[in-house]
Parts: structure tokens; C-alpha cells; sequence
């Protein structure tokens, strides 16, 4: 079993039926690369059940936040989507993962693209400084059914913007783009539609896609981790070869398929 430690739960929050987000403590050894992800798992079992869960808040903070689905019958999240605060839980001790910006060649663009719970290591991204130091333009995509599984709009749109420590770059830099596939929304369809049409670079005034300038992290389902990689390829973009070696592109799944 990965090195585990046990953490406390500070705070969960309900935005639907579906997702839930938390706050846990953090170990003051714990040190990870925003956009990394952890092992989570609950105490009570003889083998816990341990599951892959981006951090989603960023690394100078004190607690460590998680972005969570709520899976009808799922062998961890029909136990996880119940805790309380107080409640106890298994977080591993080595963070990893391919989204790091590191692993990414300097650009001008940075193009975060969500879906769902995809969301929650672009979180961790945006609230780090250093990003706002590396490229001109953070453009921010989450895609979802319904306007509900917006998580984290409020603060990204109205919290983030007057944050005294990235609030000037957030207001020069971050470009939020929220998209919804099932709802009336301002803005609506799948990303790869959107920028097969031109419609995307279009909304968000900045040029055509190109690798010279633009850098892209993936994280959502395989199915739309499949169509954008197939688009980036095909407009001349490298994904990253291996964990430390740069490309213009990196992915990783948020989920894994049953
Ligand atoms: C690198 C990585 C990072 C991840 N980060 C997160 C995260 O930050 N938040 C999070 O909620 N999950 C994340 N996951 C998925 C997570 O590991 C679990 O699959 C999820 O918590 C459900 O666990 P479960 O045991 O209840 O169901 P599982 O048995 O793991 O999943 C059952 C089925 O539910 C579906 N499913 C699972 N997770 C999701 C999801 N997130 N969105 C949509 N459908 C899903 C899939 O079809 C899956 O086959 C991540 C997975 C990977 C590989």
C-alpha cells in the first residue's frame, strides 16, 4: 500500500446531488506541485479502498482541498459523499501526476481544459502565483451538463479577482469560460466543437490555435481527452513524451474507466 497518513476533515460542501468538494488538513510534510493528485481512502475497512483524487487547492495553502463525484453505488464515494467534519480520512503521502506546468515548454497562451471534475487540479493552477509569472493568458475551460456542476464559479468569478495575493494577475490574465452541454447557459456546447468551429478563440478574442504560443492541460473524460488530443495533433501540437520532459501539451484522465 503507498504511504498513507490520517487527515482531518475540515469543511464539505454540497454543490449537487453529484459533486461535493472538502477541506482536509494537511500534514506540514505533504509537499506537492499544484496539479498533482493523491491517494484518498476511509478508515473502518480492513483493506481501505483507495482512490485517485486531485488536489485542488494550491501548495502555500495550510489545508488540502478535494473536488469530489458522488457515484451511485461507487465502492468509495457512496461512503465519502457522507462525511463531516471531524470525520477522519486516508490521504497518500507521495503526490504525482502529468499536470504540472513545469513539464510544459514556455509559451504565451496557457489553456486549462476541464470537464467535470477535471476541474479540480486547474484550481489548484490558477491560485499559484508563478503561473500568472509564465504566461500572458491563462484561459480557464469547464465543460458540464448542467449549470449546477459549475463548481467553484462563485469564487472564481466574483472571490478570486479581489484575492490579495494573485488578484491584479487574475484580473489581467485569467480568462474563465464556463460551457454546458445540457442547460441554457451564456455559453454552450463541447469544447471540441468550439474550437473546430473558431467559435472558442473567437468568445475569448485571442488568435487561432498555435503551437508556437499555446500550451494546453487536459483533464476530463477519456472521451474528450481522445477528440483534443486528435485536434492538438493535428494542428502540429507535441504532447509531453514522460513525466519531466517538456511538450506543448499535457493530459490526464479524470477518471478511470470501469
Ligand atoms: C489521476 C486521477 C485523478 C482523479 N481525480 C479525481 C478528483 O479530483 N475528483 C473525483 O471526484 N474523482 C477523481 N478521480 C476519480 C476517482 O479516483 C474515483 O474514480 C472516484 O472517486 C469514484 O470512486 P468510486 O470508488 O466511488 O467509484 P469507481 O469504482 O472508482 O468508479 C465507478 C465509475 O464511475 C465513473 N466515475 C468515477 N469517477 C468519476 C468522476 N470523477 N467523474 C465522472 N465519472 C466518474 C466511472 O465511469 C467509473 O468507472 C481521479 C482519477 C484519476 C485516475
Amino acid at each position: 500500500m503507498a504511504k498513507i497518513g490520517l487527515e482531518s476533515v475540515l469543511s464539505v460542501h454540497h454543490w449537487n446531488d453529484k459533486l461535493f468538494s472538502f477541506r482536509t488538513t494537511r500534514d506540514t510534510s505533504l509537499r506537492f506541485r499544484n496539479g498533482e493528485f493523491v491517494l484518498l481512502g476511509l478508515p473502518g475497512e480492513k483493506r481501505p479502498i483507495l482512490r485517485a483524487y486531485s488536489i485542488a487547492s494550491s501548495n502555500y495553502e495550510e489545508h488540502l482541498e478535494f473536488l469530489s463525484i458522488k457515484v451511485p453505488n461507487g465502492e468509495l464515494t457512496s461512503r465519502l459523499q457522507h462525511i463531516q467534519p471531524g470525520d477522519e480520512i486516508y490521504v497518500s503521502r507521495k503526490p504525482t501526476g502529468t499536470l504540472v506546468a513545469d513539464d510544459l515548454k514556455p509559451g504565451k497562451n496557457l489553456y486549462l481544459i476541464a470537464t467535470g471534475t477535471g476541474l479540480a487540479p486547474f484550481m489548484s493552477i490558477i491560485f499559484d502565483l508563478e503561473i500568472y509569472d509564465k504566461f500572458d493568458n491563462i484561459i480557464l475551460f469547464h465543460g458540464v451538463r448542467n449549470v449546477s456542476e459549475l463548481a467553484y464559479r462563485e469564487l472564481i468569478e466574483n472571490e478570486l479577482p479581489d484575492n490579495p495575493y494573485i488578484g491584479e494577475n487574475v484580473k489581467q490574465k485569467l480568462i474563465y469560460y464556463p460551457c454546458v452541454t445540457r442547460e441554457e447557459f451564456k455559453n454552450t456546447g463541447r469544447v471540441t466543437d468550439l474550437i473546430e468551429s473558431g467559435k472558442f478563440v473567437r468568445d475569448i478574442q485571442l488568435d487561432e490555435l498555435n503551437p508556437d504560443t499555446d500550451r494546453f492541460m487536459l483533464c476530463g473524460s477519456p472521451g474528450l481527452l481522445e477528440d483534443m488530443q486528435t485536434i492538438l495533433n493535428q494542428r502540429g501540437f507535441n504532447i509531453s513524451p514522460r513525466l519531466g520532459e517538456q511538450g506543448d501539451y499535457v493530459i490526464e484522465r479524470a477518471f478511470a474507466e470501469s
